[in-house]
């Protein structure tokens, strides 16, 4: 490549514009997010079924990464320092559920409970179970989102860790009161 290719502006050779983000039909994440995400495996399976160009290039960066060739190393080090960031990222931030309650009209809270997914807990089972522990409706509002008509939040702190051990009390958050 010649001084003025390098500098050269706009698009070059060998890549295809426009740049297009492809978000993962299993994490909602753009797929360059996945491997951080704990549910990697369902996302390469989603992967494998609707982008399979996308599978096998994931793939390939995986087998990379598992081996420590000089030519795998190098292809690594192109990869980037972003994606050391974006890891180190991660890491910081484990896995947890938040609690959080929300008014809804004068008098009345909700309680918001995100981040049960992440614990590979269906959400349904979780909206039912907490309807009839709390005796109020209940019921899954987004990907990760359960609400619960009642202000049950610091109930949740108990209710969770007793009915999925694995959820200890530290990984509950509570994320206070949203604002109107
Ligand atoms: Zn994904």
């Amino acid at each position: 490549m010649s001084v003025e290719e390098k500098l050269q502006m706009g698009p070059r050779t060998g890549v295809t514009y426009p740049l297009q983000v492809i978000y993962c039909g299993n994490c909602s994440m753009p797929i360059e997010y996945c491997e951080y995400y704990p549910e990697y495996d369902k996302c390469k399976q989603w992967l494998e079924r609707n982008l399979p160009d996308e599978f096998e290039k994931v793939k390939i960066g995986d087998e990379a990464g598992e081996g420590g060739g000089a030519e795998e190393e190098k292809k690594r080090q192109k990869r980037g320092g972003k994606g050391m960031i974006k890891t180190k990222k991660k890491e910081d931030g484990p896995k947890q559920v938040c609690v959080s309650r929300a008014p809804r009209g004068k008098k009345k809270s909700v309680t918001v409970v995100t981040g049960l997914s992440g614990f590979d807990i269906d959400l349904k089972v979780a909206a039912k179970f907490f309807g009839t522990r709390f005796a109020c409706g209940s019921s899954v509002t987004g990907e990760d989102e359960i609400v619960i008509q009642g202000d049950v939040k610091d109930d949740l702190f108990d209710v969770i860790p007793e009915k999925w051990p694995e959820i200890d009390e530290d990984l509950i958050e509570d994320l206070g009161d949203q604002k109107r």
